[in-house]
Parts: C-alpha cells; structure tokens; sequence
C-alpha cells in the first residue's frame, strides 16, 4: 500500500482502552498500544486517526490531548457537531477494545520559547490543543485567554490541577467567524509586555482574532499563532498535507 508523502512514515496500530463523554459535545478516546510510550511529539501536536467511511477508510486529524508513556496511553477528544462526518461517527460509536489506525503526530502550533506572557484563544476544537499546550506551560508562566462553545455544557475541563481559563457562549449563533469570540478577544485585559498568542479552532475565527490581535490589541505578526481546525463544506480539513 502507499501512502502520501507526508504519511510516509508507518502508521501505528492501537486498541481503544477507554471512551467517555468530557462535556455535552465532546467525547475523550483514549488510545493504548505498543509504540505509543516510544511518540515524541511537543504539547499541541495532532495526529491522523483513520476512521471507516463509506467508501472504505477517511482520514481526520485530531490533536493530542494527553500522552502517557508510562501508561502506554494517548488521549484524544472529539467534538460531536452536527455536520456530522465520518470522524464524528466514529467518536460516537467507538467502543472499548476497538482496534485504530493512526498515522505519527505532527506539529503546527505549539509553546514558544518565551513570551511576557501567553494568550490562548479558541472555539472547542481549538481548546484541545490549546489547553493541552496551556497546561505544559511552568505554573508560573503568565497565561490568560478566552475559549467559546455552545453553552456553558460544552465547556471542556483543562489539565488536572491548572488554573481554567474563561469560556464565553454563542448560544445558537454562527460558531464560523464567530463575532462572540472576537469581542471576548478584545475585551481581555492583556499585561504588560511582549506576548505569543495561539489561535485555533474555525478557519474564518481564526483569521479575524489573528487580524485583531495584530491591527488593535498590539502583538507583532510573528508572535500570533493559528491553527485553523475546520471550515464549512471541507470535509477532512486539514488531512491532506498541511
Ligand atoms: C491540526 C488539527 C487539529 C485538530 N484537532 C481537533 C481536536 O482535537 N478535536 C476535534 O474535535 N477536532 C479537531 N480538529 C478538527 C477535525 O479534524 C475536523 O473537524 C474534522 O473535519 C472532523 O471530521 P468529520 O469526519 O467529523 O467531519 P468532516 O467529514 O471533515 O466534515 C463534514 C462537515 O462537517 C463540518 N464540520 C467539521 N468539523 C466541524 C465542527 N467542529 N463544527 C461544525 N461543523 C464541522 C465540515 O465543515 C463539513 O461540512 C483538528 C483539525 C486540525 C487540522
């Protein structure tokens, strides 16, 4: 069988040792297998799950949301929209024991080295990763920000034991550019200093916190960070080499 260039390397194979439900939307997987204490990968990294879809095998790309290697675990966690896709179904029907495909994490956005502090920003996709990057900062690391979902149901918890970060709700508005987590972006209280930020989620949002942090809330270009996530009518975003 081949495989695309940026998959070159071999897939992993894994068993699903755990499913439950984090928030009303979202669903934790938690993944064992034999290669997953051997991944290196930095906190924010995602990987490519192959789901089953009609015709066969889809790829859809999911952040890493825990890495256990001495537990021989890698935890996953899957918003349930209504769109629904084959990576939706699968995270909904996926039970204990089940056998998964993976391909090796990746990067895109991750920690920088340094930063007065460190602004976080995201719809609840964009919170996996977010908050898994958030919760490898040093406690002592200044960090603050601003996550949206639905309603206060579909808040995802963070690490254990790392202070949370506000959520703000759309209710039943546009989660696609959304103009409720702009004016939250806005609204935050920055301190002093240089920041990084981190944008991730739907691609519309993203681009217009990035515009905003950089033309009105003072952060040099190279200092925002984005990962657009998902964006209407492209199913698979993001799988086929970013
Ligand atoms: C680097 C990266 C990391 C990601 N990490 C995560 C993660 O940790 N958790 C997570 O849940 N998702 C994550 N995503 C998003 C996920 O890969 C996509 O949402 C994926 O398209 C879902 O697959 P699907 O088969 O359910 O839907 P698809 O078949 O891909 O899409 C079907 C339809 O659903 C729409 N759609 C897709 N996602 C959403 C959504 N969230 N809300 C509303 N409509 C949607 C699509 O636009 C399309 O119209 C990540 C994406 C990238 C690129």
């Amino acid at each position: 069988m081949t495989y695309p260039r940026r998959t070159a390397r071999p897939p992993l194979q894994a068993r699903v040792r755990d499913v439950r439900d984090v928030t009303a939307s979202m669903r934790q997987i938690d993944l064992a297998g034999p290669e997953v204490p051997r991944l290196r990968f930095r906190p924010g990294a995602h990987l490519v799950v192959r789901v089953p879809a009609e015709d066969g095998e889809a790829r859809r790309v999911y952040s890493v949301w825990r890495h256990d290697p001495a537990g021989s675990l890698l935890s996953l966690r899957i918003a349930l929209h209504d769109a629904g896709g084959p990576g939706c179904a699968w995270a909904r029907k996926v039970a204990p024991g089940d056998r998964v495909t993976l391909e090796p994490p990746r990067s895109k956005i991750t920690l920088a080295g340094s930063a007065a502090f460190h602004l976080f920003a995201g719809d609840e996709t964009g919170a996996v990763p977010l908050l898994a990057m958030r919760g490898a900062l040093p406690r002592s690391a200044p960090a603050l920000g601003v996550f949206e979902a639905p309603a206060p149901a579909d808040e995802m918890p963070g690490a254990d034991g790392v202070p949370a970060l506000p959520w703000v709700h759309r209710g039943g508005a546009s989660a696609v550019g959304s103009r409720v987590l702009l004016r939250a972006v806005a609204d935050l209280e920055l301190p002093p200093g240089a920041g990084v930020a981190y944008v991730a989620g739907e691609s519309d949002t993203c681009r217009l916190v990035q515009r905003l942090l950089i033309e009105k809330r003072g952060f040099a270009r190279r200092a925002v960070h984005t990962q657009p996530q998902w964006t209407p009518g492209r199913p698979g975003f993001g799988a086929g080499g970013d």
